[in-house]
């Protein structure tokens, strides 16, 4: 049976996700009520503006659901802002959400503000290629817990990690032509 991932429609990165998994072969649902949850295999939460999509979630209605998604064990891929938004806590803003789906704390714009993008190639745990990786004021992961496994760094700063069905990471693998990452995701799905 086709897979069916949506990719929660509120704000950043959407068309390119949606155009990421038609290329995949999946069946791609914008997600943008409670109902579009129903039958997904699998959710992406794309890049943006964390503290925009987090309120966008909350005046949506969308966090219960969100969380029920999560606690059924459904796949989940959080990239750049949803890293963010996956992560248990940032101690620098505290009332923005932050979901807990993965145990590890986040340091926005962690490469700095000025140098906001930059492109490298990663070494990715379970991805034989390196992986083609574009980074806009990405995040980094400054700690995990026991459970989290990482998938890759840049010198000591952890960019892509996964606990159970949950798998981040700090660039846009949708902005490359390569599909790796996400076929690594869609085994989760
Ligand atoms: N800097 C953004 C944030 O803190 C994330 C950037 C991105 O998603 N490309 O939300």
């Amino acid at each position: 049976m086709v897979k069916r991932v949506g990719v929660l429609n509120l704000q950043g990165a959407v068309t390119e996700h949606l155009e990421a998994l038609k290329r995949s072969e999946v069946q791609a649902i914008s997600v943008k009520t409670e109902k579009d949850f129903d039958q997904l295999d699998g959710l992406i939460i794309p890049g943006g503006e964390s503290t925009a999509i987090g309120r966008l979630i909350r005046e949506q209605g969308l966090e219960k659901r969100l969380r029920q998604f999560y606690q059924e064990g459904k796949a989940i891929f959080g990239t750049c802002a949803g890293l963010i938004l996956c992560s248990t806590d940032n101690s620098h803003e505290t009332t923005d959400l932050r979901l807990g789906f993965i145990e590890m704390e986040v340091e926005r714009n962690g490469f700095g503000r000025q140098v906001a993008s930059f492109e490298t190639l990663l070494d990715f745990k379970g991805i034989e290629q390196p992986v083609e990786a574009v980074f806009i004021r990405a995040p980094y992961i400054q700690s995990v817990g026991p459970d989290v496994n990482v998938l890759a760094k840049i010198d000591d700063k952890i960019v892509a990690a996964e606990q159970g069905n949950v798998l981040v990471t700090a660039h846009h693998p949708e902005l490359t032509e390569s599909d790796t990452v996400l076929a690594y995701f869609l085994k989760k799905c």
